[in-house]
């Protein structure tokens, strides 16, 4: 993932977290005295919670903005980055609406601070059990054969839809691949399955929803390609869900740099 992509969230999140500094200075100025009223004291008092809770949200930010930059894991598990991330997206969203800025933009680049967090602490998903979740939308409509739930050995591997490939992927790499009709049903798989680690392949929706609920656990997010509109015949760049099935496999000589979402040929 190039580093462009990455910025964009963080530098809104950073913008944000000083806009709301400052706004919430120029609340507790405005309403000090009535609280010093109410109870003598309680105004520093409120103050010095807004300054924690602001000063340990830029920390968040700081150690999340350098993991995912150098791509090394520092000082963080991945409950407290994925708390702060998960706190950070929709103010980051909202400000990017603000800012008429492109929502699925602002998507791609927390799928990709998520990616880059992922990898930089791998050691701890490295070895355990990986699974490949893959949305409905990628099969061909009219396939007659139902493959999602734990379904997935109904593909007859006739190559019209991009399954066929990922399937061969997941065999290759000893993955459990399963194909979830929606969020209750990869919810319900997880639990079952149990995996250290999850590569997911969705639209940017999908893939930011999934990744927030699924916080503490690393997933790992693959967008989809659309060219028939969304959720009907959409695919995937498998060299993209290799690449990734590859770093997790510790091999990543000769793995790319890709920008989430873009295939070799730079489709995106
Ligand atoms: S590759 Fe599998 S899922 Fe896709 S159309 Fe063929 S049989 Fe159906």
């Amino acid at each position: 993932m190039k580093l462009r992509e990455k910025k964009l969230f963080i530098l809104i999140a950073g913008g944000g977290i000083l806009a709301l500094v400052a706004v919430a200075w120029l609340v507790w100025y405005l309403i000090s005295p009535r609280l010093n009223e109410l109870y003598p004291g309680l105004p520093e008092i409120v103050g010095a919670a807004a300054l924690l809770a602001a000063f340990v949200i830029t920390i968040g930010l700081f150690v999340i903005a350098l993991s995912a930059m150098t791509g090394r894991r520092i000082l963080f598990s991945q409950r407290i980055t994925g708390t702060v991330m998960r706190v950070l997206f929709p103010p980051v969203l909202m400000l990017a609406a603000l800012m008429r800025m492109e929502k699925d933009r602002v998507k791609r680049s927390f799928i990709a601070v998520n990616n880059a967090l992922v990898m930089a602490g791998q050691d701890s998903i490295r070895g355990g059990k990986l699974l490949l979740l893959l949305p409905h939308c990628l099969q061909a409509t009219d396939c007659p054969h139902k493959i999602t739930g734990g379904l997935i050995d109904n593909c007859r591997g006739c190559g019209r839809c991009v399954i066929a490939g990922l399937l061969s992927l997941a065999n290759e790499f000893g993955l459990p691949l399963v194909v979830a009709t929606g969020g209750t049903l990869a919810r319900r798989v997880i639990v079952e399955e149990r995996p250290v680690g999850i590569i997911a392949v969705a639209c940017e929706m999908d893939l930011t929803s999934g990744i927030r609920d699924s916080y503490p656990l690393p997933v790992y997010g693959v967008l989809n390609e659309r060219p028939h509109g969304p959720c009907r015949d959409t695919t995937v760049a498998l060299d993209m869900v290799r690449d990734a099935m590859r770093l997790f496999a510790g091999d990543d000589a000769g793995v790319q740099e890709r920008e989430t979402g873009t295939n070799e040929t730079g489709t995106p």
